[in-house]
């Protein structure tokens, strides 16, 4: 077993030498210099110790206690996750309390010391261990956080059966390389100061990327070799923008990320002159910025980064939040009010539950294939129990601002049909109670599977705008599973089959007179922004940090230009060639700030 604590630094003998670069997923931009701490979990055993069965009583009493101050520990960093990141954040640790207190865990090492006689240390790491396993072992991504969320609720208990203390303690001023960090982790470490974070494991939506981005921390996860290479103390770099870690930087390597560091603060506050400036094409075509968001605490970002309002609010991360598919409606409903009357007149654009796929659904069940199983708006259909309670819930919120519903995952025609008639359905008896719903509440579809791209035309008669998700889109399109970095390269969202069915969607929606956005990281891409122009996209919906850069681009070429370059990569026979048509034309038009700034 390991409580958490730094890692000693490494004897001068260990020291690996020269400069190592290494690329991983850039999850909270920035770019920050400053001296490594290498922090990891000791390994500790917990021994196998069988009591008398009169110790029995004494070692469950024991146990009882280290649970309580455990969570006394918990209650702390929640309310300092309130503090700093508000009440969606602080929802984890609440959840993580929860689980000390689940039977399967609690009631379970109370068994195990009075029936199998194991010490309360021994029966702790007995119980959780067999669920972290059992989580870590998933296919998730999200499950196998919990595995790590388990790992630091069971170094709390063993800590205070110890009577120890959790040195979850790192130095200010430091870049922290980690295999892994638990939510708490990031919380506890920013208050401590740290300039940002090189991770071995996580991706763009692992909770503590989530957390890195709230937190303003530049980070990077995903760096396969890190831990080879890491050696406490040394000079590193994070380069939050590119997705770049640099171990003991040479000298020119170090004087141009200097450069670049001011480059990059310069390039900030020139983007801020844009935030009041409308995404308008140099020959007048103007299109809607908008924004994706998790959290409400996030809603600052609208205003700060110029964006007109919310294009896709992704609702499944509060049941991924908290650990729980029982989220009712009357604690949707505050969580949905307060973002419809944050979002202001640009409106937010709710997305219901898009469960399953690397989303688990929080109950037991397994899937040999998740991301062609049981997802999106087939889980909504199978469990009105789930769907009823939170369209009750988001119809209610559209009373305080303007609302638009989003179904996600659809593959069929009678999908949509049968959903409308759900919603229609929750309208009528919302209305039948007295509650107020705004008079028109738009319902669109995400077109992410080619099936739904291949036949928008079909789908277009039934809705009333188009969502494209460009992530799920090129996975299914390209047969490459989006979370799997071993073919990451394969990947390509650029890819002419990709486009043509972007194209194809936004034809078919525009010959119904609908508006057709795209809210998948390729709406973020500054290389991608031409193209999708150029097909004809009204809508660009993305992470509210990379709005000034899209607008940029937006602002610096002409529509006609545009169209001529989608028609040529539309003809391209791979995604290169369409990477290298449209960088080539974005460096005609100087248009692309960051890119002048080498950023
Ligand atoms: C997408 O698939 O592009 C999308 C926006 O949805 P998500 O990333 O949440 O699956
Ligand atoms: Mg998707």
């Amino acid at each position: 077993m390991k409580p958490a604590r730094a890692a000693p630094p490494a004897p001068a003998s260990t020291a690996p030498a020269g400069e190592v670069v290494l690329v991983g997923l850039p999850v909270a931009p920035g770019i920050v210099i400053g001296p490594l701490y290498a922090y990891a979990r000791e390994t500790e055993s917990v021994e196998e110790r069988r009591i008398e069965a009169d110790e029995a009583e004494g070692e469950t009493a024991r146990f009882q206690l280290a649970v309580e101050r455990a969570e006394r520990d918990l209650d702390k960093i929640t309310a300092l996750a309130r503090e700093k990141l508000g009440d969606e954040h602080a929802a984890i640790f609440a959840a993580q309390a929860l689980v000390l207190h689940d039977p399967s865990v609690y009631d379970a090492v109370i068994e195990s010391i009075g029936r199998d006689l194991y010490s309360a240390d021994y029966a702790v790491h007995r119980i959780f261990s067999k669920h972290g396993e059992r989580f870590r072992m998933s296919e998730s991504e999200s499950l196998r956080e919990r595995a790590a969320d388990l790992l630091d609720l069971e170094e709390r208990v063993l800590v205070h059966l110890r009577r120890g203390r959790l040195l979850s303690a790192v130095d200010g001023g430091t870049i922290v390389a980690s295999p892994q960090l638990t939510a708490a982790d990031i919380v506890l470490f920013a208050r401590r100061g740290i300039l940002g974070v090189a991770l071995q494991y996580g991706g763009a939506t692992s909770h503590v990327s989530i957390m890195a981005r709230a937190l303003g921390l530049p980070a990077v996860v995903g760096l396969r070799d890190l831990d080879d290479h890491v050696h406490h103390g040394d000079t590193a770099i994070v380069d939050g923008v590119r997705g770049q870690v640099i171990l003991r930087p040479e000298p020119d390597t170090l004087a141009f990320y200097l450069k670049r560091k001011e480059s990059y603060a310069r390039l900030q506050n020139e983007q801020r002159k844009l935030v009041p400036l409308p995404p308008e094409t140099l020959d007048g075509h103007r299109v809607t910025l908008r924004a994706n968001l998790e959290f409400e605490e996030e809603l600052e970002l609208l205003k700060r980064f110029g964006a007109e309002g919310i294009g896709l609010f992704r609702t499944e991360i509060l049941v991924l939040m908290r650990r729980r598919v029982s989220i009712g409606e009357a604690e949707q409903f505050e969580i949905y009010r307060k973002i419809a009357a944050g979002a202001g007149p640009g409106g937010t654009t709710f997305r219901v539950f898009d469960l399953g796929g690397d989303k688990m659904l929080p109950v037991a069940h397994r899937e040999q294939n998740p991301f062609l199983g049981w997802r999106g708006v087939r889980v909504l259909l199978d469990k009105p129990d789930l769907a009823v309670p939170q369209l009750r819930a988001i119809l209610r919120a559209s009373a305080f601002g303007p609302v638009r519903l989003l179904i996600p995952m659809v593959t069929e025609v009678d999908e949509v049909v049968q959903f409308r008639a759900l919603v229609a359905d929750v309208e009528r008896n919302l209305r039948a109670e007295g509650v107020a719903v705004a008079e028109h509440v738009p319902v669109g579809i995400m077109i992410e599977v080619p099936s739904a791209a291949l036949l928008a035309e079909r789908f277009a008669p039934l809705v009333d705008f188009f969502s494209i998700g460009s992530n799920d889109l090129t996975q299914y399109t390209l047969a490459v599973d989006r979370g799997n970095d071993l073919v990451a390269k394969h990947f390509s969202e650029l890819h002419p089959a990709v486009l043509s069915l972007i194209e194809r969607t936004i034809r078919a929606g525009h010959a119904r007179g609908l508006k057709v956005s795209l809210c998948g990281e390729l709406a973020a891409n500054p290389v991608a922004t031409p193209v999708l122009l150029g097909l004809g996209l009204d809508e660009f919906s993305l992470s509210p940090v990379y709005l000034p850069d899209i607008k940029q681009v937006i602002r610096g070429i002409r529509l006609d230009d545009a169209r001529t370059l989608a028609a040529r990569c539309l003809q391209a026979p791979d995604a290169a060639t369409v990477r290298c048509l449209a960088e080539a034309f974005l460096e005609d038009r100087d248009c692309h700030l960051a890119a002048r700034l080498g950023i």
